[in-house]
């Protein structure tokens, strides 16, 4: 331990089992201990300033310590702190987001009716999954339950949740995935496509292997299909020319479901109010979180069309219920919290200045693949992602795969810059308020530790 007995650090280590963490480099080193955040910074306990380039984890959209969302928290909890939603009660904050929410999705075919809340991306997908088979059940299809996801998509930790996810960690330790949920390859175009292959057959080619899949698992066995319009935490991938409208037709063919999981992508973070919108999709169901309530509480909401929404509205009257529902989901502060980021996200026209300074993080971002160690550049919006190599024409890195995104990741952070190494790669997801200067600042940061580290 690099820290004095009885500091906060050694504190932390000794009574707090972290998430995502190897449990024994914390013993060894201590955490980094924040106390304090104010736009797009965070002070840690030692007084150091760092630019939160991940806006938390993905999330703190509108930025650290906004005084609106502290009063629209004090209001709601003196006033009402507590009331749930079972049976046939509700309360003022869960209807006027629900309306919110319902205003705001996107102009769809099928437009999004009706809104579920829970309190996190992962129970909001877990939810799905139960919505799904509750559905299948209601038509008469009860042999139609299995879900389709990608390789690399993230959609969480919980037992469905995390079958739906597609990456490693996520499965092999915890027994994970489940029979029943199956993946499809990724749209990083490149990584996969083979030599001289362009983006568009690229994303022919993954629409032909999903379509052999359903075939091969049988049509009628497969209800939906979840995808991040733009993957996150898989490595910020955005999909390649033409990929959604290819895997859209497929779905259509078979009648299978289509989730948006817009956890990161909602609310403004790829240049449009949804990640729906700039992927041009068509989702039966969408899930949102995470800058919902810029992370200040947690709340997540399920967006769903009649398509969904009836067939389950009507078994439940034949049974009695629909017996599912989390003690805080859509709870009131948290809500009333929401409901306030959704006007912020608004009035000071949050979207505007994705679209402004997003392309200039882009550019900027985009420069740095000159360096000998940045292979690729992807993103959009307000979100990216560095891809480190140190073969650019092998697209390799070091022989232990996130060994050099580690290096790099650290040098940065020494920096007083904080982003996400995934595997090889170093994500970017700052507030969305943050400015161009900021992004110089930011970029300066990153463009120095490759120096450092190369
Ligand atoms: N879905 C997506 C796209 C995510 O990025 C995440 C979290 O990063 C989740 C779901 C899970 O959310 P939570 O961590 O709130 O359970």
């Amino acid at each position: 331990m690099n820290h004095l007995p009885n500091s906060i650090e050694a504190r932390d280590a000794a009574v707090h089992m972290h998430p995502y963490t190897d449990a024994r480099a914390l013993q060894q080193n201590g955490p980094t201990v924040m106390a304090k955040g104010e736009g797009v910074h965070v002070w840690d306990t030692n007084g150091k300033q760092y630019i939160e380039a991940m806006a938390g984890l993905w999330s703190v959209g509108i930025g650290f310590s906004e005084p609106r969302l502290v009063e629209a928290a004090a209001k709601q909890m003196a006033e009402l702190p507590y009331y749930h939603t079972f049976a046939m009660r509700s309360h003022t904050p869960a209807i006027e987001l629900a309306e919110k929410l319902i205003g705001m999705a996107p102009k769809l075919e099928n437009p999004m009716s009706k809104v579920f809340f829970t309190n996190s991306g992962s129970e909001a997908n877990d939810t799905v999954v139960k919505m799904i088979w509750y559905r299948a059940n209601a038509m008469g299809q009860p042999q139609r339950k299995k879900i389709i996801s990608r390789i690399k998509g993230y959609h969480g930790i919980t037992i469905a949740s995390g079958s739906m996810t597609g990456l490693p960690a996520n499965h092999g330790s915890f027994d994970l995935p489940l029979p029943g949920f199956l993946h499809t390859g990724s749209p990083h175009h490149w990584r996969e496509a083979a030599d001289g292959e362009s983006e568009e057959d690229f994303s022919k080619r993954r629409a032909q292997e999903l379509e052999e899949m359903i075939l091969a698992e049988g049509p009628d066995t497969i209800a939906a299909f979840i995808g991040e319009p733009v993957m996150g935490a898989g490595g910020v991938i955005v999909p390649p020319k033409g990929y959604w409208a290819e895997i859209q037709k497929v779905l259509k063919k078979y009648d299978i479901l289509l989730i948006a999981d817009e956890v990161i992508n909602g609310l403004g973070r790829t240049g449009n109010m949804w990640g729906s919108e700039t992927c041009e999709m068509q989702p039966d169901i969408m899930v949102s979180s995470k800058q919902l309530s810029s992370s200040y509480l947690p709340i997540s909401a399920i967006m769903l069309n009649d398509k969904v929404f009836e067939p389950i509205a009507d078994e439940s009257n034949r049974i009695g219920t629909f017996g599912h529902g989390f003690t805080g989901g859509g709870h009131p502060v948290a809500a009333a919290v929401a409901l306030e980021n959704l006007k912020i996200i608004e009035e000071r026209d949050l979207l505007g200045n994705v679209r402004e300074v997003g392309p200039y993080m882009q550019e900027k971002l985009g420069a740095l693949t000159a360096h000998p160690l940045v292979g690729e550049k992807r993103g959009i919006g307000l979100i990216a992602a560095l891809e480190l190599v140190t073969d650019k024409q092998a697209k390799t890195a070091l022989e232990k795969p996130g060994a050099l995104g580690a290096r790099v990741g650290a040098a940065v952070f020494e920096a007083g810059l904080i982003c996400r190494n995934m595997g090889d790669a170093l994500a970017f997801c700052p507030p969305m308020i943050i400015t161009k200067p900021q992004i110089d600042e930011l970029v300066g940061k990153v463009e120095g530790a490759l120096d450092q580290v190369a």
